[in-house]
């Protein structure tokens, strides 16, 4: 049986390597030109880890990503600790794995290496998904560079803004649901002055939230700010 994927992000390259795994031969068909290594932070709670560890790929996640000692949330306006919620060893036990944070590209390089390697999968860049045809055995999938490909079944992982779900269900994609967020990276030595430097902190404001976390093997500072609109 093959599979085809539509979307070589962090879904479409998880799902390619599991069903590898299982001895199903995959293609994964990503639109832009590279596995483009773009993003800022990710955090990648005990569950994701799990997955991650499934797929043989812990132990390189662990040399990219930072293991936060805590979680710590404020009270943005008055800067006093709210809460915290640690994340050591207690925390790895009862939950199996460790709690981790990484930059999207590190993540994103770890998948796309292993699916490289790996003897069933087949990537694919630069092509874009633009229709769908289903019979009643096989789902041929047309691309804007105008190949065709005939699968026995398509995975969609196309991301948010989904061609795919728009194909099979209509509808006009997302809502804006009134929330933006803005992302920085930062050098970490702009942060020696902050203390706990090496945990995730959480600052808590009227209509929005702040969350900052180190990446990149400890070297760079991911920021989020949340804010609604
Ligand atoms: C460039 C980028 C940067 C991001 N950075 C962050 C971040 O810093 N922090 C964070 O929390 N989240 C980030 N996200 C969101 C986060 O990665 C997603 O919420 C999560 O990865 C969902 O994974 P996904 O594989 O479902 O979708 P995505 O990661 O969005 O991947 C979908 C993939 O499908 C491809 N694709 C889309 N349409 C088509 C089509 N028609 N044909 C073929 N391929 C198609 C896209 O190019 C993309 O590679 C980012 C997403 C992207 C795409």
């Amino acid at each position: 049986m093959t599979t085809g994927i539509i979307g070589g992000g962090i879904a479409g390259l998880s799902c390619a390597l599991a069903l590898a795994r299982c001895g199903h031969k995959v293609e994964v068909f990503e639109r832009a030109g590279a596995f483009r290594e773009v993003g800022a932070g990710l955090q990648v709670g005990p569950n994701a880890m799990s997955a991650l560890a499934e797929l043989g790929l812990a132990r390189r996640i662990a040399e990219l990503a930072v293991s936060p000692p805590a979680i710590r949330i404020h009270d943005g306006l008055s800067g006093n600790l709210l809460s915290q919620l640690q994340l050591g060893p207690e925390f790895e036990n009862r939950y199996g794995q460790p709690y981790r944070v990484i930059h999207r590209a590190d993540l994103l390089r770890v998948l796309v290496e292993k699916a490289a390697e790996t003897r069933n999968i087949q990537l694919n860049t630069s092509h874009e998904l633009i229709a769908l045809k289903q019979d009643g055995k096989t789902i041929s999938a047309t691309f804007a560079n105008g190949a065709t490909t005939s699968h026995d079944r398509l995975v969609a992982a196309d991301g948010v803004h989904s061609v795919c779900r728009k194909l099979v269900f209509g509808g006009k994609g997302p809502v804006y649901a009134g929330h933006t967020l803005y992302r920085a990276l930062c050098p970490i030595e702009d942060y020696s002055w902050l203390t706990h430097s090496d945990c995730v902190h959480l600052w808590l404001y009227p209509g929005g939230h702040i969350v900052h976390y180190p990446v990149s093997s400890g070297k760079q500072m991911n920021i989020v700010a949340a804010v609604e609109q």
